[in-house]
């Protein structure tokens, strides 16, 4: 019995080795402008225009680690070539400090993650983005960004077929490059690999 637990215990160790290891302890984080200088950003947490009524970030620059930053790129490339279309985005990598300030305003796990367990935007793998026409002017999508109601839910039908298509065509395009969509929000999307990475508490500048 006693071996049997000491065996149990030594390859519980060596599973808990092997599954961090695949983990990226020190990843890189890129601003995403400064790759793709076409890229339309428009960050509202650096402003007070936010549902938190807060500056919330000192800089209005978009941060990834590297894999999502050129996953993000190529998903711009493909609307403006398909569609005549571009994204503009509104969030990307979010220090976990800031996490834990928009939880204690807003505790509504179905919008804010729970910084206890983390945001895929702690780990710069989460984007938050709309529909922009090439002269950057904002598709109807139904909703504002940040719109904590039922309406911004992905499975919300009642809304016009004009909307329904821009939504359709954003989280189309996101899941061919590897984003996953959200259900509460039509504007998020996890990266699929977002696992690999570490939640990360480096400020933004
Ligand atoms: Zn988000």
């Amino acid at each position: 019995m006693t071996k049997l637990i000491f065996t149990t215990r030594l390859l519980f160790i060596l599973l808990s080795i092997l599954s961090t290891s695949n983990i990226i302890s020190q990843p890189r984080l890129v601003c995403i402008t400064n790759l793709d200088s076409t890229i339309i950003t428009d960050v509202k947490y650096s402003t007070t225009n936010n549902f938190t009524g807060q500056v919330l970030y000192s800089s209005n620059k978009v941060y990834f680690v590297p894999e999502v930053a050129e996953a993000i790129i190529k998903v711009n490339n493909y609307l403006k070539t398909k569609y005549k279309l571009q994204i503009k985005i509104f969030d990307g990598y979010r220090p976990l400090s800031v996490q834990k300030k928009m939880w204690e305003i807003y505790p509504d796990e179905r919008y804010v993650a729970n910084p206890v367990k983390g945001s895929r935007h702690n780990r710069g793998c989460a984007v938050d983005l709309t529909l922009v026409d090439m002269n950057g002017k904002e598709l109807d999508m139904g909703t504002a960004y940040d719109d904590f109601s039922e309406k911004s839910h992905i499975n919300y039908k009642n809304l016009s077929p004009h909307v329904l298509k821009n939504r359709r065509i954003l989280i189309e395009t996101m899941k061919m490059f590897g984003f996953i969509p959200n259900k509460t929000e039509w504007w998020h999307f996890d990266y699929r690999d977002w696992k690999k990475y570490p939640i990360l508490d480096v400020p933004i500048d």
